[in-house]
């Protein structure tokens, strides 16, 4: 998975298109991700105890990976990483830029 928890990133498909926002959570087998304010539906939540009122909340649901692309936090563009590995360790580079995300 290029996208990791916190990433920042750019919603290129569906009815959220054109939307900027910040990674929840990641489903790496189902290679979805929960996106902040993305995909977003509606759960009603049951009252736990009698005399509580039942809610509506709602909730981002898994969008899949290939409708998000990384947004760079070094050039601010919408772009593809690489891997880079240094000394054992795994750095992510920006296509296009060039420099670690
Ligand atoms: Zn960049």
């Amino acid at each position: 998975m290029k996208i990791k928890k916190g990433d920042t990133i750019l919603i290129i498909s569906g009815k959220d298109r054109g939307r900027k926002s910040k990674v929840l959570q990641i489903l790496p087998k189902e290679e979805r991700i929960i996106v902040e304010g993305i995909n977003l539906r509606k759960k009603h939540i049951r009252p736990r105890r009698s005399g509580e009122k039942g809610q509506i909340v709602e909730k981002p649901a898994p969008i899949h990976i290939s409708n998000a692309k990384l947004i760079c936090l070094k050039c601010g563009k919408a772009t593809r990483v690489e891997y880079k590995i240094v000394e054992k360790k795994k750095y992510r580079i920006c296509k296009k830029c060039g420099q670690e995300i």
